[in-house]
């Protein structure tokens, strides 16, 4: 451990109040079995100036050190200080792109649109900006305790993640699949780094409720989102969004929304942001869920009283999620921030990552949920057309190319109304081209 003047520990979410030291192996409150969270010792925070603060992550931006270059870590005195910079265990994540998009979000009703393309982190998804911290603990922790290999379930993304982070780390991995209920490039991905991966005949919750019970009887480490140590790598992304915009807090983030880790994660982003002086206000926020999986939707339409649902299908696979672990964290945040939620049928999200493909993206069936939100929102008004809204892109849309391969190969009647693109078939010489082509060139 260091000699930083910053500190955090854990401590129970569920109001007992219990502290417990980051180096404890530890998942949940031993004396009430509720939920941690990690606190920061936000005064010594405020003992450094805001623009002492933001001279200090410029200068990382520009540093040759590995660990600086890694979005997370540049951050680290606020992500877990008591780590040397020897265990963080990084594969160059975060620091992704702000993209504006004022003709795309011109399309839905704000003008002022911007994606933060998460899809760009080493193994394609946000979950990398959490693992990268929940797997540097853990290596840190390896010299105190025997702690065989790391596991988790996931819908597709987290499985990656922790593939890649164990094995640059050295340390087994296992993972816990839904067989059939990811896509075929997120099955591989564990499989190419060596991760032993187990699809089960069940769904997400079901591969959650093995994964416990199988960590808690064998002393495996689990790192699926009830462990609040990612939350404190993720809400780096909040950070990012406000320095990518000069500085300013956008009015509104928009999140694709599962198992509530990662809207937690931004909200807490943005207080960090007000409590060290970077930002004055916070911006409002919106989970966007699948109607197929939307239960946090349906407690917000019934004055938050949460419910449990069984997941249907969906091709946001990534948010197939009926019982989401965080959810008593993601409603303290969205009531904090003026959130709403919103969801999307299957039809609405088709149609917007359609139209986000139009514009120049790959976009994700996920991040088609977060824009189909931003349209219905603008609809009802509740977002205006002249407020700065901020999609966060949670994946990339390569893995998910099966998707859209089936939608552009399906054979139908009228191409160009159903928004489908197949390759034309032509034969090998001028005329042929000329005759397919031609007619496109002069309409144009
Ligand atoms: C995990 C994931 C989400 C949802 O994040 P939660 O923290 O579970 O709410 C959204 N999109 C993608 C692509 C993901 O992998
Ligand atoms: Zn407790």
């Amino acid at each position: 451990m260091s000699t930083s003047p910053f500190s955090a520990w854990f401590r129970c979410f569920a109001g007992c109040g219990e502290t417990y030291r980051l180096s404890q192996v530890i998942l949940r409150c031993q004396r009430c079995g509720g939920l941690l969270d990690v606190v920061h010792d936000e005064q010594a925070w405020r003992s450094r100036s805001p623009e002492a603060w933001r001279g200090l992550l410029q200068q990382r931006q520009l540093s040759s050190y590995p660990v600086d270059q890694s979005g997370v870590w540049a951050q680290r005195e606020w992500v877990l200080p008591g780590l040397a910079c020897a265990d963080m265990v990084t594969l160059g994540e975060g620091r992704v792109p702000l993209v504006p998009m004022p003709v795309l979000g011109g399309e839905l009703g704000a003008k002022s649109l911007y994606i933060k393309q998460c899809g760009h982190n080493p193994t394609g998804s946000f979950k990398d900006v959490g693992m990268t911290a929940l797997v540097s603990m853990v290596q840190s922790l390896r010299r105190l305790y025997t702690i065989p290999a790391i596991a988790c379930a996931s819908t597709g993304d987290t499985s990656a993640a922790l593939a890649a982070y164990a094995a640059r780390a050295g340390i087994p991995a296992i993972v816990f699949l839904p067989a059939d209920k990811v896509s075929d490039e997120q099955l591989v991905q564990p499989l190419a780094n060596f991760a032993t991966t187990c699809a089960l005949d069940t769904d997400f919750d079901g591969c959650m409720r093995l994964a416990a019970e199988f960590c808690e009887r064998h002393g495996v480490y689990l790192a699926n989102s009830m462990n609040p140590l990612r939350i404190e790598g993720q809400k780096t992304l909040a950070v990012e969004i406000c320095s990518q915009l000069g500085w300013r807090v956008p009015d509104w983030v928009i999140v694709p929304s599962g198992n509530l880790g990662h809207i937690t994660a931004i909200g807490k982003g943005f207080k960090l942001l007000r409590a060290v002086g970077l930002a004055e206000r916070l911006p409002r926020l919106c989970a966007a869920q699948a109607e197929a999986a939307s239960p946090l939707y349906s407690a917000y339409r019934n004055g938050w009283t949460f419910q449990p649902v069984t997941a249907g299908p969906t091709q946001a696979t990534a948010i197939r999620i009926g019982s989401p672990v965080n959810v008593h964290k993601a409603i303290a945040i969205l009531k904090e921030f003026s959130g709403v939620v919103e969801s999307a049928s299957e039809d609405e999200i088709t149609q917007a990552w359609l139209t986000g493909d139009r514009h120049g993206l790959y976009a994700d069936p996920q991040t088609g949920v977060a824009l189909a939100a931003l349209r219905r929102l603008c609809a009802a008004g509740t977002i205006r057309p002249d407020e700065h809204v901020v999609v966060i892109s949670t994946a990339h849309g390569l893995k998910f190319s099966g998707l859209k391969s089936a939608h552009h190969m399906r054979q139908s009647g009228d191409d160009g109304r159903a928004g489908r693109n197949p390759p034309r078939v032509i034969a090998a010489n001028l005329n042929d081209l000329e005759a397919a082509l031609l007619p496109q060139l002069e309409r144009a």
